[in-house]
């Protein structure tokens, strides 16, 4: 099965916590903080590979998580990193933020891209230690590791798109031009998903095509196979219009390429835009004149026009020629621009208070990292989160909305008794 559009969620691994310890040796007394820092926490990254050509994969394992850093160690041990998450897409995958639909990567060169960031690990007990402090017990938490909930979408990377009703010889074509062997056959839908061929040209040269199935009238709007695979369209720099100028099938090959190209310009205006080349097939069984006029239709349109049989072969080497030309004068193929913004969740010390049956409950999603390092059992640790506390202003805000002393404070789930 083809898939191209998948739903997943990736979390880096958090950071290991650092260490509290002492020194300890024989005959020495009262040896200093020596817990040593925890291992940052693994990434998730991810990378092209052109062995997968479907997001199948991802409809049956939704979750993916790199390793946490190991916690600090006394002895100035260091925790060891986090595993990376390596996780391979087919080419051209772009992955997106769910939430926004903001663009993350477009996985479509040979780059690492690191999308879900590890977190830091905590410092341990002995950077804590100052001339004041000679015995700090506390230390910091790993930070956690990113988290997002991602869509990846496949948008093949091919030169050509070859578009057309159904039945009109695209498959025909691309089973000629390349080694690549879809299925044909005399019935609508016969080809079920994109297939991608390489062409190799005289000079040389080789360009790819896909044959984009499933275009009838209304398919933007979910007629046929619907428009879903239009999204393989977006990217080719040079759209090959196939029409059956034979009119087998009872329809106006004119009428066609209007619909088709009205499909098109409403799945993505920028579609209309594109170079375009209109090729008459099954010239085979169509008369000099049915050949003319269509001719004369699509020039008046203001396309480049090319005559072939994809079944007897004959103008197909002309045409591949033709598309190289053409190629050789466009860009290349587009990449997205990454235009995802990180919330900076850290940075900004937002909060909200609510009070709830004399709880004044401090919704602040950036405190978790701070209490995570806070030593209840120790008071410097104490004070340096009432530091934090009142720097953020929510101190300011508990007494601007009336607190008293010895009322409860839940701070993201910790209770505490209020004090001036
Ligand atoms: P697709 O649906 O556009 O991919 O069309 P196919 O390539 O599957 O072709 C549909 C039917 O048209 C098949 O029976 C082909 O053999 C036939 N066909 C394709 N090209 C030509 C051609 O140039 N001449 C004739 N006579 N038949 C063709
Ligand atoms: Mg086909």
């Amino acid at each position: 099965m083809f898939v191209d559009l998948a739903k997943i969620t990736i979390k880096a691994g958090d950071g290991g916590d650092g260490a509290v310890a002492f020194h300890r040796e024989k005959y020495v007394a009262a040896g200093g903080p020596d817990g040593g820092d925890g291992g940052k926490g693994g990434d998730v990254i991810f990378v092209a590979d052109d062995g997968l050509s479907t997001l199948i994969d991802f409809r049956y394992k939704r979750k993916y998580v790199a390793g946490r850093g190991e916690n600090g160690r006394g002895n100035s041990c260091f925790g060891k990193k986090g595993k990376d998450l390596f996780i391979k897409v087919p080419r051209g995958t772009i992955v997106k933020d769910s939430k926004t639909g903001s663009i993350m990567a477009d996985i479509s060169s040979n780059k690492k891209f690191v999308i879900a960031r590890g977190g830091r690990g905590g410092w341990g007990n002995k950077h804590f230690a100052t001339p004041t402090r000679q015995v700090p017990r506390f230390a910091k938490p790993g930070v956690l590791g990113e988290e997002f909930e991602v869509v990846l979408e496949l948008k093949l990377l091919a030169d050509v798109g070859l578009v057309g009703f159904p039945n009109v010889g695209k498959s025909t074509l691309i089973s000629v031009i390349s080694s690549a062997k879809p299925k044909i056959a005399n019935y609508h839908f016969t080809t079920l998903s994109p297939v991608l061929g390489v062409v190799k040209v005289d000079s040389g040269k080789s360009f790819v095509v896909a044959d984009i199935p499933g275009l009838i009238e209304g398919a933007s709007a979910g007629a046929g196979l619907g428009h879903g695979f239009l999204r393989h369209v977006d990217r080719c720099r040079l759209i090959v219009h196939i029409v059956d100028v034979s009119g087998s099938e009872g329809r106006d090959p004119k009428n066609d390429i209007d619909i088709i190209n009205k499909e098109l310009a409403r799945f993505n205006a920028s579609l209309s835009k594109r170079r375009q080349i209109v090729v008459a097939n099954k010239c085979d069984i169509s008369t000099k004149d049915q050949i003319e006029d269509f001719k004369r239709y699509v020039q008046k349109c203001g396309f480049s026009f090319c005559e072939i049989s994809a079944a007897t072969g004959s103008g197909v080497e002309f045409l591949v020629n033709v598309i190289s030309k053409n190629l050789d004068e466009l860009p290349p193929i587009k990449e997205y621009v990454p235009n995802y913004l990180p919330e900076n969740k850290n940075l900004e010390r937002k909060f909200s208070i609510q009070v709830k049956n004399g709880v004044y409950y401090v919704d602040a999603p950036w405190l978790e990292n701070v209490l995570r390092g806070v030593n209840f059992e120790d008071h410097e640790s104490l004070q340096y989160l009432h530091r934090v506390i009142c720097n953020s202003g929510i101190n300011a805000e508990l007494e601007r909305m009336g607190i008293c002393q010895g009322d409860s404070v839940n701070l993201q789930g910790f209770e505490f008794e209020f004090i001036h």
